[in-house]
This record gives structure tokens, sequence and C-alpha cells, in this order.
């Protein structure tokens, strides 16, 4: 008999965790895992010690610090357009993962159906594998500029036996930001259906180029249909802190989530959602400098990669670029990714993690960007020095795709 439990022979161990292990062993520059490597905000610093130094180290109230929920629902109230109930409406978790996983458990009955685009973070699949969900994936095209679905695959996706619909926007891995149009689409799919949708919008405020981020719940109706899940990770820089939510106008819906959450968890570290309430009081300038800071690390590596020799996607938010590493390469994904570890020391994710069937993120690696700029200037002199490294020998080429190497003009036409 074997010693484990079927249900996690349904998925692998975290690609993204593998190759920050990987490079950590190498050494080397992570562009894999998203997770900053600068510092977060000296005052969220300080208000997480002085947290600590005033006693907030036992439990939180299970579903989340008073004054945290009363300062998440008027940020959200502010931001996202939504009121909630901070007693009735919102759970604090550890993490938008937990949220997400704790929202699967609490909704989806074994079997039933839950949609989610492809490419989609790889979270999704472990979720649905550990709540018994069945995933029903509707693609984005990632050859055009704001990686659309073919609105018809989508109704057809849908189904009686459909509970709920992931939408992840700003989306990981393309950058996608879904337009208000195609949200209003997925809304009337839901209403028709007596689908959830289910939002993971931890990128909410890291957006170029002028793109609005638009929550699902904000639309008519539709924020007792929603749980919209975000966090501190992204937006305040603190991904280890573990502190993301749940928020849905529905009191049943809330209940139920908060119950798979209490068992799960308990709650998420109490001292830390004393410091959140400080970050949640952020004016707008702090989201904007954010986001501009972010444009130009997206810049310089964009610029970079297409010198290179890869053909980037272009974001419109969160903080990944898919790479298309076919000008450069034959080999299939995880073999270009390890390579690329070991010979240029710079770490990136293989694409296929990002689809069900490995063979559609064969030729992309993602490449994560919230690191300093002088972490991206060095990532990028590597990448070229790489691109320049003779050849040694047949085999370790690596399956180069022919006269690619060494030809980066050529490569920067085709960006
Ligand atoms: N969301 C981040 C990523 O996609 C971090 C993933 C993780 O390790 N939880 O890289």
């Amino acid at each position: 008999m074997s010693r484990t439990a079927q249900r996690v022979s349904l998925f692998q161990e975290s690609v993204i965790r593998e190759m920050t292990r990987l490079v950590q062993q190498e050494g080397g520059i992570n562009l894999a895992q998203g997770f900053p490597d600068f510092d977060p905000p000296q005052e969220l610093l300080e208000a997480a010690q002085r947290a600590l130094a005033e006693g907030y180290n036992q439990y939180a109230i299970t579903w989340g610090d008073a004054d945290f929920r009363a300062a998440l629902a008027e940020k959200m109230e502010r931001y996202q357009g939504v009121r909630y109930d901070p007693d009735r409406h919102l759970t604090v978790t550890c993490g938008a993962t937990e949220a997400m996983m704790a929202t699967m458990l609490a909704t989806v009955n074994p079997g039933e159906e839950v949609v989610v685009f492809e490419p989609f973070y790889e979270n999704y699949g472990p979720d649905a594998a550990l709540s018994g969900a069945r995933l029903r994936y509707v693609r984005l095209d990632l050859s055009r500029p704001d990686f659309p679905y073919d609105p018809r695959e989508l109704e057809r996706a849908f189904s009686r036996n459909t509970k709920a619909i992931v939408v992840n926007t700003p989306h990981n891995p393309t950058g996608k930001v879904f337009r208000r149009e195609e949200l209003e689409h997925i809304a009337d799919l839901c209403r028709h259906y007596d689908a959830l949708a289910v939002t993971d919008e931890v990128y909410e405020h890291i957006l170029y180029d002028g793109a609005q981020h638009v929550s699902l719940a904000s639309l008519p109706g539709m924020a007792r249909w929603t749980v919209t899940i975000s966090s501190m990770s992204k937006t305040y820089s603190v991904t280890g802190w573990r502190v993301g939510w749940a928020a849905v106008a529905d009191e049943a819906l809330a209940g139920a989530i908060r119950k798979a959450h209490d068992f799960l968890t308990v709650g998420a570290p109490a001292p830390l959602q004393r410091a959140g309430v400080v970050a949640l009081g952020f004016g707008g300038a702090y989201y904007r400098e954010m986001a501009a800071s972010y444009q130009r690390r997206r810049d310089l590596l964009l610029s970079a990669l297409q010198e290179v020799g890869f053909r980037p996607t272009v974001p419109q938010g969160a903080y990944y670029i898919m790479a298309d590493f076919t000008g450069l390469s034959s080999e299939d994904d995880g073999t270009f990714a390890r390579r690329l570890i070991r010979e240029a020391g710079v770490a990136t994710v293989p694409g296929s993690s990002f689809f069900h069937d490995s063979s559609s993120g064969r030729r992309y690696v993602r490449f994560a960007y919230p690191k300093r700029e002088q972490t991206l200037q060095e990532a990028a002199r590597r990448l070229r020095a790489w691109l320049r490294r003779p050849p040694v020998g047949k085999a370790d080429r690596g399956g180069l795709a022919q006269g690619c190497r060494g030809t980066p003009s050529r490569a920067v036409e085709r960006g």
C-alpha cells in the first residue's frame, strides 16, 4: 500500500520554487520566482517592529484583525469601488495562496468544473486537485498584444456543471490586464450559469502605459458573485509576511470561506496584520511611484531580452515576461532554463509550468523582474556575455538554433 495519499500524486512540486533552489545551489540571479530583492517601505518595517514590541504576538481573530479589516474595507472601496462589510464579508488569510485554496475548498464539490484562462499561475492546478475540481481551459492568444481569448471558446467552456471561473488580472505569467468588456462578458456567463467568479488580483497596482485595473466585483450585481482575492505581498513588497484576503459581499459564502480558513491555518500573522493597517493607509502617490518603478524595470529587461535574441511578450501589468526563445535554441523549455542557470547564471521558469499540456509552453521561459535595477542590469550583462560565449564543442551548443548566437542585430529586428 502506498504511504502517501493519492491526492498529492495529482500534481508536481512547484517548478517556480525548484528553479529558485537550483539557482541558489549553482549561484546566479533569480529571475524565476516573483519576489522582490529590495526592502519594503521603511515605515512598514517600523510598524511591524512596533507591533511585536507592543505585544501583538498571540492569535488575531481567525478571520482577521478588526483594524486591518476596517482599513481593507476602506481601501477596497477607494480602489475597487466596492463596499464590503468588514465584519461579514472579509477574511484575512495566509497570503492569496491560502485565500484561493480556502475558497476552492469552501465552494467546489469534487467533480464540479472550474474555468481557467491558460497559461495560468501554477498554483491553480494543485488547488483544483486538492478540492476535487476539474479544470476547463480557455486559451489566451500570446501572439497578439493584449492576449485576447476567443469569446466562443469561453462560452463553450461554461456548462451547468461549471461552479466557478478563476480570473487573474493583471495576469501571471502574460501581464494581460482584462478589459472591462471582457469582464462584462465573463460576468454575463457567471450570471447565466449561476457560477462564481474567483479573482486573483495580487498585481492590482502594478500597471503600465495607462492600463486600468477593473475588479470584476465592481460590475453591477457582481460583488456577491465574486470572491476577490488579493494580498499585501506584491503591493507592499512583503511576500514573506503571508498576509492576504478573500472578499465577497455574501455572508453565507464568506462564512464558508472563514470555516475552511479557520481549520487550515487558524489565522494570518497577528503583528503583520497590525503593520498592514499602515500599508493599507498609503496614499495614491505610493501606488503611482511603485507602478512607475516597475515600468522602468520592465523596459530595461525587455530591451535586454530583445537584444539577446528572445522574443518577449510585452506585459500591461504584473511583473513577468514570457519570452519565446526559439531564435536561440531548439531545446525544450526545461532543458533551456536549466542550461541558462548553468551557463549564464540567470534563472527563469520553464513556460510549460503554466500550461496543462507541457508542449504548449515548450518555446517559452518566464522572466520575473521585481528586482533592483542593478540586479536587472547584471542579468542583462550576463545574458549578453553568454550570447557572445564561443561554443566550446557541439555538445555545448545544446541545440542552439543555427546561426543565431552572435547575431544580436538580427535578434533586435525580430523583437
Ligand atoms: N507568484 C510568484 C510567482 O509566480 C511567487 C510564486 C510562489 O512561489 N508562491 O513567481
